[in-house]
């Protein structure tokens, strides 16, 4: 569902991406890591092209990311979490959620605040519709923003980090709610340092560094016996 072929990005001098070549089934995990700096954002964010690329292709769903429109159209399709949770501030809970929907799907409000209200439930905080991000904790902004982005019926789910800026206790209620969606078959790719989610819920590992795919291996194979000596060195830093 998401082709992406020999893509370089460059930010002037600094070379971000090397050659990325990656293919996601529909229905796939795929979960990134690697050191800082490695490329791992600016990949996700190739992917629904908030991001330019300098050479390559990349297509989502059958599209290619060649023309506005097409661009466009895939964003539709893709739904993305970002560690900050980038949610309106002086919005409410609920206006968050219907924001995009009533604009981007043109649903009607009460069209929209019933599908919020099912997310809601879903995330695990129906009683917060009324709230205000800043009175929720980080990890329910933070489940709050999965919703909102599964609230456009997302064919696909980009996570990049989204529990590293969370404390310890709230961490696994949002991993929690990806391996939920994980397990009903939501393709995703996940930049993300969580082992144990990893393992989990990963169907793919890929060990990124200075720009390039190093290692691609099943998480058995992975976490077990990584077969580059930079994956091992990193492996044993974040295990
Ligand atoms: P981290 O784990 O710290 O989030 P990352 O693997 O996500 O790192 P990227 O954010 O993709 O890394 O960055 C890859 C490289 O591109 C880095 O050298 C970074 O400094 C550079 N870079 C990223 N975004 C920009 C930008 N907007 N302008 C200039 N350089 C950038
Ligand atoms: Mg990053």
């Amino acid at each position: 569902i998401i082709e992406i072929e020999d893509v370089h990005k460059r930010f002037g001098r600094v070379h971000a991406l090397r050659g990325v070549s990656l293919t996601v089934e529909k229905g796939e995990v795929v979960v990134i890591i690697g050191p800082s700096g490695s490329g791992k954002s600016t990949l996700l964010r190739c992917i629904n092209r908030l991001e330019e690329y300098n050479s390559g292709r990349i297509s989502v769903d059958g599209i290619p990311l060649d023309s506005t429109e097409n661009i466009n159209a895939v964003r539709q399709e893709v739904g993305m979490v970002f560690q900050q949770f980038n949610l309106f501030s002086h919005l409410s809970v609920m206006d968050n959620l219907i924001l995009a929907q009533m604009q981007v799907r043109k649903r009607s409000r009460s069209e929209a605040e019933g599908i919020a209200r099912e997310l809601l439930k879903k995330v695990g905080i129906p009683e917060k519709e009324r709230a205000f991000p800043g009175q929720l904790s980080g990890g329910q902004q933070q489940r709050v923003a999965i919703a909102r982005a599964l609230a456009m019926n997302p064919k696909i789910m980009l996570f990049d980090e989204p529990t590293s800026a969370l404390d310890p206790e709230m961490i696994k209620e949002v991993l929690d709610v990806m391996t939920g969606l994980a397990a009903e078959g939501m393709t995703m790719v996940v930049v993300s340092h969580e082992m144990g989610f990893a393992r989990a819920a990963a169907d793919r590992m890929i060990f990124m560094d200075e720009g390039r795919i190093v290692e691609m291996a099943s998480p058995n194979d992975f976490f077990i016996n990584p077969k580059e000596e930079r994956s091992r060195a990193f492996l044993s830093k974040v295990l």
